[in-house]
């Protein structure tokens, strides 16, 4: 039923778009949106309208996003996907913002079991097929740290991508046997290589919880990509080349150093 889609789609974007007023604000707020070419601008303005348009965006607990608010959070969500396409986010609609990091309960049964259960403070969280959850409080941080910099938005969409293939493990959806692979090995080997430094207790350039699981790593590793590409290029060049192909986006000759 493409068709009916495609047919939804013109019409939305008959009828919306966002000025050039907002986009100056939204690229000013969030600079890692610089430096795109005159048609991925166009194609980004135009995802961001219909990801509104397709996804829910529910703010809980008495917090209100503004316009402004909504669509940056848009432009962010739509990013990784400006090569892709949006229908990668297909499966799901919810986003629910609530006002500062929350808490989640966790439990676990232990091989002995024993049930464990824990508080989570969380900045954002994403289910398989189900919503994605992000923090406004660590949302507006967004764009305001230039290397390294956090990016919640950028991180919860990337386990979206990731769980397209199933699990979250730290491996998208690729084209073929041969491309998972290389995909195994690189990402294995700079994975291993980072945990070792977090474990020598080294200052790493991306944040030691990248180190929790595979996930974590391929997720805070995409928010550097986009947000922070030289840094990442210069000191994982061959997890940035991976990404650099599998998103279809060389971000880093984009923003220059
Ligand atoms: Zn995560």
């Amino acid at each position: 039923m493409s068709w009916i889609r495609d047919w939804k789609r013109k019409r939305i974007l008959g009828r919306h778009r966002i000025d050039d007023a907002l986009w100056q604000r939204a690229q000013k707020h969030l600079p890692f949106l610089r430096g795109l070419s005159t048609d991925e601008e166009r194609r980004l303005k135009e995802f961001a309208v219909l990801f509104l348009a397709e996804k829910q965006l529910t703010p809980v607990r008495g917090l209100v996003l503004s316009e402004d608010d909504r669509v940056e959070i848009a432009l962010q969500a739509s990013l990784p996907v400006l090569e892709l396409g949006l229908d990668w986010y297909d499966g799901w609609v919810g986003i629910v913002v609530h006002p500062s990091d929350f808490k989640v309960q966790r439990s676990e049964t232990g091989e002995d079991g024993v049930v464990h259960e824990w508080d989570d403070e969380l900045a954002g969280e994403s289910w398989p097929g189900g919503p994605v959850v992000l923090s406004w409080e660590a949302l507006d941080e967004a764009g305001s740290v230039a290397e390294g910099g956090a990016n919640v938005v950028i991180h919860e969409f990337a386990h979206k991508l990731d769980m397209m293939s199933g699990e979250p493990d730290g491996v998208p959806p690729l084209p073929s046997r041969e491309a998972r692979e290389r995909w195994v090995a690189v990402f294995d080997a700079e994975f291993d290589r980072f945990c070792k430094s977090v474990d020598a207790g080294r200052e790493t350039f991306l944040d030691p919880y990248a180190a929790e699981h595979e996930a974590e790593f391929f997720a805070v590793a995409s928010e550097a990509f986009f947000e922070s590409p030289n840094a990442l290029r210069r000191q994982f060049p061959d997890l940035y080349g991976l990404f650099k192909d599998f998103y279809r986006q060389d971000p880093a000759k984009r923003l220059g150093s």
